[in-house]
Formats: structure tokens, sequence, C-alpha cells
């Protein structure tokens, strides 16, 4: 089983979970690896926490927002780690993926533009923090066998769901074979009651 959260603090939302809660589920559910999308900072510690614990821990970064906020709406306000942070985890054993570079759906993009999402952050992760052979697609998967395809040219493995996704979900590789994985996820808990 793979967990995926976001978020770690107190907010009310779906896409944040109190870090006791998060700590609580994952020693109750025994996931065989927990991801965390987006790097963001508000989970830095948790992660660290986890593996501490022995988790085995995977953080999927959108490139170009390293160091700087992936959103600026005040009610959902989230800074993305900085290198030195994610340096921090690679050094401390937590696996780094690519998250893209800007975090658009892929579904409105021209495959050009697609291919340089996929393949540039991970030129860039492999430059500047440590190898990448994995990626989680931003926002959804895109419901397009080529896009799947070229992102299992690109990486070992690709997997799906994002932002929108009600309380702690579970996650799964998508392969072209497997295009529609709504509805493969499966909700366990709401986080924000
Ligand atoms: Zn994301």
């Amino acid at each position: 089983m793979i967990l995926l959260f976001h978020n770690v603090g107190e907010i009310k939302h779906h896409c944040w979970v109190k870090k006791k809660r998060l700590i609580e589920i994952c020693e109750r559910l025994k996931p065989d690896e927990i991801h965390f999308d987006d790097a963001n900072i508000n989970a830095f510690d948790t992660i660290l926490h986890l593996k501490n614990l022995g988790f085995k821990v995977k953080v999927f970064v959108p490139v170009a927002f390293i160091d700087t906020w992936l959103y600026s709406d005040d009610y959902f306000p989230v800074r993305v780690m900085s290198g030195q942070r994610l340096s921090i985890l690679v050094r401390k054993g937590v696996i780094i993926g690519s998250h893209s570079v800007t975090h658009r759906d892929m579904c409105g993009l021209t495959m050009p533009v697609i291919h340089s999402e996929l393949l540039e952050s991970k030129e860039f992760l492999d430059a500047c923090l440590c190898k990448v052979t994995e990626f989680a697609f931003p926002v959804v998967v895109p419901r397009n066998n080529k896009i799947i395809e070229l992102g299992n040219m690109i990486y070992d493995v690709c997997y799906g769901l994002d932002e929108g996704i009600p309380g702690l979900a579970q996650r799964y590789p998508v392969s072209s074979t497997c295009v529609k994985i709504e509805g493969r996820e499966v909700l366990i808990e709401d986080l924000s009651a």
C-alpha cells in the first residue's frame, strides 16, 4: 500500500493533516511507501520523523517552486522546501521524485511542453540534487496514453493522483495499459474530520 499526503498542519482542509494524526495513521496501516507531493515545507519534520520510524518515504518536487510559494491563495499558502532542506532529506534516505517543472495540469499542454515538463524536471534534479527515476503527475493523470507512455519512457515509474482528492488516499503507478486510474484510489478516511 502506498499512502499519499500533501500538507501537515492544523489547517482544516482536505489536503492537510495534523502530524500526530498522520503518524498514527501510518503506524496503524503500515504502508509499504509514504508519498508527499509538492515537497511542502510544512511536511519536513514529519518526513524525518517517518524516516526515523523506519518507513520508506518519497517526496515529489515541482522544481520551478523550490524555495518559493506554490500557491499564493491566503487560505492555502504552502511553501516548497529549499534545496538545502531537500538535500537533508536525501542524506537521510528519503527518495526524491519529480513532480514536473511548473505543476500545470498536463491535459491542457502541447506534447513538446509536456516533454519538457517531464524531462527538464528530471534533468534539473539529477544535476542539482540526486538521480531521480520516479515521477508524480501534477493535478490529475492525463487521460492520454501518449503522455503516459512518454512519462514511462523517461521514468522507471509514474504515479497519479494529486490535489482535489478528499482525505487520505492510496496511490498507484500508472501505465499506458491503465490510463484510467480514477476510481482505483481508495479513500480510507477523511483527514479534515
Ligand atoms: Zn502537486
